[in-house]
């Protein structure tokens, strides 16, 4: 057995000690979740960050990342589709006020091309207070 030097977290940056170890990691975005069990590595009992130790560990959790994040934005492009309707406006019309052009929204909705997060930002505030459409937009609002 050899001694190990102690590894502490960079994230944290505290002297948290990290712990090598066999662990389940969970990795999240945007409220989804995967779990990627037995991972072995330098783990942070505080943060949840790791040192992986060998490439399988590190694959599984990249390919998790990965599954993640398209899941996350193909719920993004569909809620920005539904918050674009309940404020009726085309896409088209959409494309013009929030900038991107006229093919942007479909580009977004298609999961084509990524919103720039003010564009999403905005949407969600809009999708909360639509009468503030009439704000930005007097001449698109038509109801
Ligand atoms: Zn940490």
């Amino acid at each position: 057995m050899s001694v190990r030097k102690p590894r502490y977290c960079l994230q944290c940056d505290d002297g948290t000690e990290l712990k090598l170890k066999i662990q389940d990691m969970t990795v999240q975005a945007n409220g989804i979740t995967r779990v990627v069990p037995e991972v072995a590595g330098w783990h942070c009992p505080q943060c949840g960050e790791v040192e992986f130790v060998d490439q399988d560990g590190s694959e599984r959790h990249m390919a998790a990342m990965n599954a993640v994040w398209e899941e996350a934005s193909a719920g993004e492009s569909g809620s920005l589709r539904a918050i674009r309707k309940k404020l009726g406006l085309k896409q088209a019309e959409a494309g013009r006020l929030f900038g991107g052009g006229v093919s942007a929204f479909s580009d977004y909705e298609r999961g084509k091309t990524q919103p720039h997060k003010s564009t999403v930002l905005l949407l969600k505030l809009l999708d909360r207070h639509p009468d503030l459409l009439k704000e930005l937009a007097p001449a698109l609002v038509r109801v």
